[in-house]
């Protein structure tokens, strides 16, 4: 079978045809070059209207890179024809294989995306014989097709939710669809200020608002007063995974600043080397990490207290009723409250300030909240992979990218 006929097969086009195909000597490596050529009569389209016109001239030839065939770079060798049109004047032909001035193939962009959602941007560009810009730039351009023609219509829940980035100096938003059979990232935004947020309503427009009825979130200002704003008829969540962070991190300041004290009266080995013990969940605990809480509960530590207050909260989100969870929330509340664990007690007023959004968790049952866990940490997975993006734009579209279940184009061939 000549390759001209498996060409045929996977990748034809009308008024164009393969012509000779070599091997040649390329930068110490061999490569293939596939003539392409126009027939005979056929007009070209115009890259400005898309309309046929007649020719005006011919161009020197162009190389498109190909996708690679037995570990061999491919490329198509064209002479592209100027267009005499009669509403943009003279202008370069639209070929079907390729956009504008790139010098790779659909083909060979839709390939290397692929890839890139398996593999990070470095390893394709390295084992596929391309340059990490140009797998950038193929990621980017199927993002731009998926976002233009994936569907949101009809979205019931949204989770948003922030996410460090750059070493923590700033922040991303990132809002999923957390519809039950349907999880995806719908948009990424730079920064978590309310011009953020907005930015979001904004794209997300009035149409499809109308069918959203449940939104989670943190507690970060910015994000409740949006909401309240621009989606107050959806019923607005407190999302578990959020709450329970915040809570860990005033137990931790609460370790650290007990730690300081029990080292200044020489007693410091008590909290030493706790810092997993205390924040892991029950399940997680190593055995040692165990024996290490056994102790810190014995010595009736500030720290002790503070975990014991917290273990008793989880049972706050296996209430049924809504009014029964209301009452064990102002009990602890009340009891944390009566403690001098100065940090507790902020994080007891913050619930009590957001108390009815709390409750709300207890009318969206259906709605599966552990999910914005879920996808943070892949956000965060996709961050790591993507070691090397200094941009903004590189990593919005790394996350798009794999978490955004974006569509593809319909091809006559699949080539991975
Ligand atoms: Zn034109």
């Amino acid at each position: 079978m000549l390759l001209k006929t498996i060409l045929n097969l996977v990748e034809k086009h009308a008024g164009f045809v393969y012509e000779r195909i070599a091997m040649v000597a390329e930068g110490g490596g061999q490569q293939i070059e596939v003539e392409v050529r126009c027939r005979r009569r056929s007009r070209p389209v115009c890259s400005g209207c898309s309309r046929r016109g007649p020719r005006y001239d011919t161009l020197s030839r162009r190389r498109f890179q190909y996708v690679p065939l037995w570990g061999i770079a491919v490329f198509f060798v064209y002479a592209m024809r100027r267009v005499n049109c009669g509403r943009c004047g003279i202008r370069v032909e639209r070929v079907p294989w390729a956009e504008g001035k790139r010098q790779t193939t659909h083909s060979f962009e839709w390939f290397l995306a692929t890839w890139s959602k398996r593999l990070s941007w470095t390893e394709v560009a390295q084992i596929f014989g391309t340059t990490f810009d140009t797998v950038f730039r193929a990621v980017e351009r199927a993002v731009e097709w998926g976002r233009a023609h994936a569907d949101y219509s009809g979205i019931e829940a949204i989770g948003i939710d922030e996410i460090q980035w750059k070493f923590g100096q700033t922040y991303l938003t990132l809002v999923y669809q957390i519809d039950v059979g349907v999880r995806r990232l719908i948009w990424v935004g730079e920064h978590r200020t309310l011009a953020t947020i907005q930015g979001f309503f904004d794209w997300f427009g009035e149409g499809r608002l109308a069918t959203l009825r449940f939104v989670c979130s943190d507690m970060w200002k910015p994000y409740l007063r949006a909401i309240r704003e621009r989606a107050s008829h959806a019923l607005h969540v407190l999302d578990r995974f959020h709450v329970v962070a915040k809570l860990g991190k005033a137990i931790d300041e609460i370790r650290a600043t007990e730690a300081r004290e029990l080292r200044r009266r020489s007693r410091g080995e008590l909290l030493k080397g706790s810092r997993w013990a205390i924040l892991r969940r029950p399940e997680n605990r190593t055995a040692e990490e165990h024996i290490k809480l056994r102790d810190i509960l014995r010595a009736n530590l500030r720290t002790a207290r503070a975990v014991l207050l917290r273990e008793e909260l989880y049972v706050f989100w296996t209430y049924h009723s809504r009014a029964w969870a209301g009452k064990f929330l102002d009990g602890w509340c009340r009891k944390v409250m009566r403690t001098r664990l100065e940090p507790m007690k902020k994080f007891a007023r913050t619930l009590r300030a957001h108390r009815e959004l709390l409750l709300n968790w207890f009318d969206a049952k259906a709605l599966s909240t552990g999910i914005v866990e879920g996808f943070n940490s892949l956000a965060k997975l996709t961050m790591k992979k993507a070691f090397g993006f200094r941009t903004y734009r590189a990593i919005e579209v790394a996350l798009y990218h794999r978490l955004g279940a974006l569509p593809d184009p319909p091809t006559i061939h699949r080539f991975c």
